[in-house]
């Protein structure tokens, strides 16, 4: 089948040309985003590829399904960037990839709170300029800290297992109860109290309207003072200019983010020799204790493995009329 992959990157069509070898796919690759703009490009392709900053809205879904597109596979697990009631108005299969080492998230989590909490970034930059003072790099013990997992699926189990070894409470938030969670001593409340009561907050619940800004202005006030908080899920879970403020009277202790809400326009590209006009990045970037990183939790060999192949099946099964075990329909909740 002929498939548009867009928003491809190097490293991506390197490992895509050696799994497509079994399923003999004619893939086209472009560097550029699908949106607006560029949905033009995907004319004649029955099935394109995108990822999470590509923008599939009502237009876009319009213009695939003039140009004869019939299947939105997304290199992602989240889908907040899908118009799924269009692509279901539009008769364009939507699939992602429901399943991929959660673990690299999870432990990408829990480096971001080890180099936020013992302040890990700092050190190593001093160390490298000859400077070996410790003033200013005082962290605390996880053992015996209390840790809300927001959002306790795939990736926020993993994540509070590690913490439960770490010796930390745990608390949880979610629409569905875990009894896998309830096992490691996790116990259930709601997510405004669970953050109130928490050394460290760690966000894998996916982006919703039910979720967006779910750490906001009046969830931030009413923090541990000190309390860490930790996002590797989307952006739109935190009011980021309610978090600059929580930071700036020191309310909240710390931030690391691997997800920012304006990101679309920024993540994955090498913007080092521009003036970055988003004034809220360079804010966060200028606050010491505040970390940030672009878009990379999923990023190891195992996770990119699975997602290639298990987008080029989707597109196999897809070809071949067979169920689509990975398809997302509109009334999916997450
Ligand atoms: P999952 O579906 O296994 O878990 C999501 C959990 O959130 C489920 O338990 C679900 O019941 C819960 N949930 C859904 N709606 C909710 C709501 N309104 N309030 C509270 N909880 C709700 O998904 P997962 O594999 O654990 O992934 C979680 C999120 O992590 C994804 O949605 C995605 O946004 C993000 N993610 C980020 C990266 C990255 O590289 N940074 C990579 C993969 C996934």
């Amino acid at each position: 089948m002929r498939v548009a992959m867009f928003s491809a990157k190097y490293y991506e069509r390197m490992l895509l040309d050696e799994l497509n070898a079994r399923h003999r796919h004619e893939i086209v690759y472009f560097d550029a985003a699908l949106e607006p703009g560029t949905a033009p490009l995907a004319a004649g392709f029955p099935a394109v590829s995108v990822f999470v900053n590509d923008v599939i809205s009502g237009d876009v879904l319009k213009q695939l399904s003039a140009g004869g597109t019939g299947l939105v596979a997304t290199r992602s697990t989240g889908f907040n960037h899908i118009d799924l009631r269009a692509a279901k108005e539009h008769g364009v299969t939507v699939v992602r990839v429901t399943d991929y080492s959660p673990n690299s998230v999870a432990e990408f989590a829990v480096g971001l709170l080890l180099a936020l909490n013992r302040k890990i970034p700092r050190a190593y930059n001093r160390t490298r300029d000859g400077n070996f003072e410790l003033g200013g790099l005082m962290g605390f013990d996880l053992a015996g800290r209390t840790v809300a997992v927001i959002g306790t699926g795939k990736i926020g189990r993993i994540f509070a297992r590690i913490m439960a070894a770490f010796g930390c409470r745990l608390l949880g938030f979610d629409v569905h109860r875990s009894p896998e969670f309830e096992e490691l001593g996790g116990r259930y409340g709601a997510a405004a109290d669970i953050m109130a009561e928490a050394d460290v907050i760690s966000l894998h619940c996916p982006l919703t309207p039910e979720t967006h800004y779910i750490v906001n202005a009046r969830t931030l006030a009413s923090l541990k003072r000190g309390a860490l908080l930790i996002n590797t899920s989307r952006g739109g879970l935190i009011d980021t200019e309610a978090a600059i403020e929580a930071l700036k009277s020191g309310l909240l202790g710390g931030m690391a983010i691997d997800v920012y809400e304006q990101e679309a326009e920024l993540f994955f590209k090498d913007l080092s020799s521009t003036v970055i006009p988003d004034d809220v990045i360079q804010r966060l970037v200028s606050i010491p204790n505040v970390i940030l990183t672009g878009h990379q939790a999923f990023f190891t060999r195992e996770a990119i493995g699975t997602i290639l192949e298990t987008t080029l099946v989707s597109i196999s099964d897809f070809e071949n009329n067979r169920p689509l075990v990975n398809e997302i329909h509109a009334r999916s909740s997450i």
